[in-house]
């Protein structure tokens, strides 16, 4: 008998070959491949009668097979497959297959099938290309009604799956509905039997998305109960209350060379009333590249380290801590702040890096000889609080790091990290702290009370503020949506095929006024890794020859960590002219004189990913541009890069690309942990809002979900789905 557990290698249909493919796919039991979603639809719902009026049109039609043959072409070595029908009217439709012989095996002349697909005409004959295709007497699968696709592994096609899935539905009704049936009630959303069903088999576009609506409410209702949990988990433990002192900031911001941006100053202000309190501080400062987010939490940093405590600053990249270590040093150059640098990919090479600022006097050549020794200098010199100030990258939490103090954890998170992940993020910095480094020394064992370091994240994403707060509810959010006056606006021009070489003669003039240039090949996929190293460097050899007077630097996820480093250090030193990079090259790199970015096949990314990369350049006092090549000339991809053309506004530009590709981009399906129904649902910001107010009802009720134990169950299965990174 089947059953939700029945492994699919069990089902008679479903021969070992496909079992494993499937197992491949993380597809094991009947449940696992009932949950499997479609990720598109074909529209074959529109069933009529031939006619001129729906030319050009995707149709279904239904009629008898008056001809059908194969048609060998040798010279071709193709076999075409044709096939006339007539309809109910006795008008004829030819259809023609490629490469398919077989289709005949099962079709002969007299019997009644079902078509789908777009109607075009023939010599006066109404025509069908390769369409979809099942026998009438069948019930509408393939044809005929909205056909689910899903996405297709190798050997494993959209068909097969229909009819694996078609009959195993029947079992959705045995899969627990986790929602309460009272919020089911309240939203009228679907039960979960009917939600699969509609999911796979949608009978209307209405009910699909009554469907769709339903998965995104449950998963955004998970959500936001685990961020209301971490949240309560996190208000329970106390911090260190860090006095503003108003008097030593307002000297630091004095000095600074530039007028702070008042939305600096608000963010600034918020964290510093925040640090104040004995509960810690958990914040989110988002800001566009160049908003100037660094100096933000160097007013943070200055205000906690002369409280006399410590602070560790977190960046995703070793190239990242390093630009942040050296803005440290020159910002608290006359404050006597001993600053640190660890991070850890150096293992090629030397197991570790690091450099200490302003620590002569404490620090001697004799130690900095002894690579191991130095670690350990360094380490010591952290955890008896010697050192003040600590950047690195995920180095830091290593178990060998400890610290005295540490009042303040900084982490640059830059895209890093999946939103629902938040969650755990906020976990995870809590299990920084373990007792050891925790502040006091207190050593908090479970249920007592913690005292732990206040927390402030920072992302270059200019995230909509809708979608954030659905996120990071459980966060406070500043937000720096005001750009430094000084900053010219960069000029945007896409650049179709027929205009590469006077671009590149501009490219030249720049480089002859002594400026720089970025070359880049965005990341698409993972997978595709390889491939964009292949096209980054082709287009390097390439500019070689284009430009043979000057110097040109090659970066890629495949180097090493030091070859990384250095190349991007010769191009910082103006050694190399053009820095030709996959999308590797870190969003928050900071090279004033770089003035030209160019994006190689721009049109395949989201706008918002496209503003990520132009904001590396527009940081000196040079005019920048930003070149979007494209070799698509269809209307629509042209449309959709003219935003960034016309505007420089991160968050603008994400509020247009939320509304065409929704919000997944910001933040990817994969690294989010979340379903793309989810995903595509995000901008529904009431289906957010209901969800988040049901969930904080429910736990106002049943805080530890002890009435609801299968809500409780697919919470714990949920926190460990979205903790994979
Ligand atoms: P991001 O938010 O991308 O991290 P940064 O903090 O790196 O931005 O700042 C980008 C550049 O802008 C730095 O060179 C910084 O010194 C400068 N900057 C920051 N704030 C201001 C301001 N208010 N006025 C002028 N320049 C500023
Ligand atoms: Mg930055």
């Amino acid at each position: 008998m089947i059953h939700l557990d029945t492994p699919l290698k069990n089902i008679s249909k479903i021969t070992p070959k496909y079992a494993k493919v499937l197992e491949k796919m993380g597809l094991v039991t009947v449940q696992d491949f009932l949950l499997y979603f479609p990720f598109r639809y074909d529209d074959f719902s529109k069933t009529v009668e031939l006619g001129q009026n729906y030319l050009g049109e995707t149709i279904t039609v239904e009629g008898t097979i008056i001809k059908a043959k194969n048609i060998r072409i040798f010279r071709r070595k193709m076999t075409i497959t044709e096939i006339v029908i007539q309809d109910k009217n006795n008008t004829p439709l030819k259809t023609v297959w490629f490469n398919q012989p077989y289709i005949l095996e099962n079709l002969k002349e007299g019997e009644s099938i079902r078509l789908s697909g777009k109607l075009a005409i023939d010599k006066k004959i109404f025509s069908m290309a390769n369409p979809a295709w099942e026998k009438a007497s069948r019930d509408a699968t393939n044809t005929g009604r909205l056909v689910p696709v899903y996405s297709e592994t190798a050997g494993i096609s959209s068909k097969w799956i229909r009819w694996q899935i078609k009959p195993l539905l029947r079992f959705a009704k045995d899969i627990p509905d986790i929602l309460p049936e009272e919020t089911r009630k309240k939203f009228n959303l679907y039960d979960l039997r009917t939600a699969i069903t509609q999911i796979h088999f949608p009978d209307s576009r209405e009910k699909l998305v009554r469907a769709q609506k339903r998965m995104a409410f449950q998963e955004m209702f998970l959500v936001q109960l685990k961020s209301l949990q971490v949240k309560k988990q996190w208000e329970k433990n106390n911090s260190i209350d860090i006095k503003f002192d108003e008097k030593l900031i307002k000297e630091f911001v004095e000095k600074l060379p530039f007028k702070l941006t008042n939305a600096q100053r608000k963010a600034s202000f918020e964290i510093l009333k925040d640090l104040e309190k004995s509960k810690p501080m958990n914040r989110l400062l988002e800001g566009d590249v160049g908003s100037g987010k660094t100096v933000v939490a160097a007013i943070s940093t200055l205000q906690s380290i002369s409280a006399g405590y410590q602070v560790a600053i977190m960046a995703p990249t070793e190239v990242l801590a390093r630009q942040h270590f050296e803005s440290f040093c020159k910002l608290f150059e006359n404050y006597g702040i001993n600053i640190a640098l660890l991070t850890n990919s150096y293992q090629e090479i030397n197991n570790f890096q690091f450099s200490i600022f302003n620590f002569q006097s404490i620090f001697n050549d004799k130690i900095l000889k002894n690579k191991k020794n130095s670690r350990e200098y360094l380490l010591k010199s952290t955890a008896d609080g010697k050192i003040n100030l600590i950047v690195g990258t995920h180095a830091l939490i290593q178990k060998d790091v400890r610290f005295k103090n540490l009042a303040l954890i900084i982490i640059d998170e830059q895209h890093r990290f999946g939103v629902a992940q938040r969650a755990t993020l906020q976990q995870e910095t809590m299990s920084i702290k373990d007792p050891v480094k925790s502040p006091n020394g207190d050593h908090g064992a479970s249920g007592e009370i913690k005292t732990i370091s206040h927390l402030l994240t920072m992302t270059a994403t200019p995230i909509p503020r809708t979608l954030a707060i659905a996120f990071f509810g459980s966060l406070g959010l500043s937000i720096l949506d005001e750009m430094p006056k000084n900053r010219k606006p960069i000029v945007t021009k896409i650049v179709p095929p027929s205009a590469r070489n006077q671009n590149y003669n501009f490219i030249r003039q720049e480089i002859g006024s002594g400026r720089q240039v970025f070359v880049i090949f965005p990341l698409i996929e993972e997978s595709k890794a390889l491939s964009e190293v292949k096209a980054a460097a082709e287009e390097y050899k390439k500019l070689q020859d284009i430009f043979p007077d000057f110097e040109i630097g090659l970066l890629h996820g495949r180097m090493k960590p030091k070859e990384k480093e250095e190349t991007m250090q010769f191009f910082k030193e103006q050694k190399t002219k053009i820095l030709v990079s996959t999308s590797v090259i870190e969003v928050g790199i900071d090279i004033p004189n770089a003035t030209v970015m160019i994006i190689e096949n721009a049109e395949r990314f989201g706008l918002s990913q496209l503003h990520q990369f132009r904001g590396r350049v527009g940081r000196g006092e040079h005019q920048s541009y930003c070149f979007l090549f494209t070799e698509s000339n269809t209307q629509k991809s042209i449309e959709r890069l003219k935003a960034l053309e016309k505007t420089n506004d991160g968050f603008e530009i994400s509020k247009i690309d939320l509304e065409l590709r929704g919000p997944g981009q910001f933040f990817g399906t994969i690294q989010s942990g979340l379903p793309d129904i989810t995903m595509e649902n995000l901008s529904n910001v009431k289906l957010i809002k209901f969800a988040r107010e049901e969930a904080t009802n429910l736990l106002k009720v049943d805080p530890r979900l002890k009435k609801h134990p299968l809500l409780a169950d697919a919470l714990l299965r949920f926190s460990e789905k979205i903790h994979l990174e």
